[in-house]
């Protein structure tokens, strides 16, 4: 058995003991992905923004769908707002869609079209980090670039049995040196791959694979039986809770919806019209004083990053067509994406269409 790695160890302890076994894993058991086998700039942008926050499992669908529908930087700098909320809808977090528009425009107007091949002009664009920088240089261009995100962190934070909080700029900075120092410059795209592919599949946030990693004899975390215990984090504050009243106003136009502010949460997307704060059947009828009827419906909750939502919703029909600022009326044959926060209330409104019939 190899010594165990330390940040400290030797390059060539780096390469015996982490790299060589990691790619020659990848060789044998590399997961066969779109964006993979046609590793174009445009393809492993697009696949590495839906993989933020969400499974390969569950980005595949979604990638497919979206290269079919905008297979070029023009086609998705031309798309209309609505139509990429409704190739994104269920992958949540939807500026990242907006800002990958957004950065669609810029390499069009100020680059002819093409990716520029530096982190630093890369990671100017709304949206690409220097995470995404790396996988777009090092995957499509074979640039020696690493790409390191929160799974690169932890599987370097274990091999090391580091005990740094991982939640430091400093700590970032070392194992970016890390990544940097052991990256092959032959197959650079291939690594942070194989490192991707480790910390998703094998060397996982809780209960870590680790009797069947490639990497497990030279894992100091392993060793020491720490590796469920890394990396080390400061303790997680409180997510914050808000009481919210949603409203679904019905009229013969359909139901009303509500763009919401730029900025912010849900920042651009069309919502129920909502309150703050839970609003009583007696307070909604002040609110809608002509409503032909109003009927209370079920409570339902939705977690954000830094925020959880306990939302009451009322189900109001009225023939009033007044339409509030910022307020659209939807026909059932009107797509407009709306958040997956409201999709008990989305489910209601679809069974309610459906049926005809009263949802309570
Ligand atoms: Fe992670 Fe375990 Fe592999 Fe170490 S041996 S890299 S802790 S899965």
């Amino acid at each position: 058995m190899s010594e165990g790695l330390s940040f400290t160890s030797p390059q060539e302890a780096w390469e015996e003991g982490f790299t060589r076994p990691l790619l020659r894993w990848y060789d044998a058991s590399a997961r066969d992905l779109p964006w993979r086998r046609e590793p174009e700039p445009y393809r492993v942008w697009v696949s590495e923004i839906m993989l933020q926050q969400t499974r390969v499992e569950a980005v595949l669908p979604y990638f497919e769908r979206f290269m079919r529908r905008l297979p070029t930087l023009e086609a998705l700098a031309e798309a209309s707002l609505d139509d990429l909320y409704k190739l994104w809808e269920g992958l949540g977090y939807y500026s990242r869609v907006r800002n990958m528009q957004k950065a669609a425009g810029i390499l069009i107007e100020q680059y002819g079209g093409c990716f520029p091949r530096s982190v630093r002009e890369l990671s100017a664009l709304p949206g690409i980090g220097e995470y995404t920088a790396g996988a777009i240089l090092s995957i499509a261009f074979q640039l020696p670039v690493p790409a390191v995100d929160g799974n690169v962190m932890r599987v370097l934070s274990r091999a090391a049995c580091s005990k740094l909080d991982i939640t430091l700029p400093a700590t970032r900075r070392i194992l970016t040196e890390i990544a940097e120092r052991i990256l092959p410059s032959t197959r650079p795209g291939d690594f942070n791959q194989s490192l991707m592919d480790l910390g998703s599949g094998v060397c996982r946030p809780k209960s870590p694979l680790c009797p069947s990693c490639p990497v497990r004899e030279a894992c100091s975390g392993y060793a020491a039986g720490e590796a469920e215990n890394l990396p080390c984090r400061p303790p997680k504050k409180e997510r914050r809770s808000e009481k919210r009243t949603v409203l679904l106003v019905l009229s013969p136009k359909g139901v009303l919806l509500h763009r919401r502010p730029d900025r912010g949460l849900l920042a651009g997307m069309w919502e129920y019209p909502g309150l703050d704060g839970w609003f009583s059947p007696p307070q909604i009828r002040a609110l809608f004083p002509t409503a032909d009827s109003i009927s209370q419906l079920a409570q339902a909750r939705h977690i954000f990053t830094h925020v959880e939502w306990h939302m009451q919703g009322y189900l109001i029909r009225t023939a009033s067509f007044d339409t509030p600022e910022n307020c659209i009326w939807a026909g059932e044959e009107e797509s407009c994406a709306l958040p997956s926060a409201f999709k008990t209330y989305t489910a209601l409104l679809d069974k309610l269409r459906s049926s005809q019939a009263e949802i309570i």
